[in-house]
């Protein structure tokens, strides 16, 4: 059925996603970074440290609170 459906095959993962690559969660609270583990998502996990949610490293999510954290310092520096 799916012969003729060449990029079927990423399961709605974009191109270079995992694919061996090693994935790290990342905690924006305290800066710790776990090892992903493989069908876990990392916002399910608890940093160890602080209890607080961990975001998948280089994900949209973590660029995004970043970006978050950059502009609130850029904030409060300029107070
Ligand atoms: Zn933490």
């Amino acid at each position: 059925m799916d012969t003729h459906t060449p990029h079927t095959h990423t399961h709605g993962h974009g191109p270079g996603c995992g694919a061996g690559a090693e994935a790290q969660c990342v905690c924006m609270r305290c800066g710790a970074e776990v090892a992903h583990v493989a069908g876990q998502p990392c916002r399910r996990v608890r940093c160890a440290a602080c209890g607080a949610a961990l975001l998948r490293k280089g994900s949209r999510h973590h660029q995004q609170a970043l970006a978050r954290q950059a502009a609130k310092a850029a904030e409060d520096a300029g107070r």
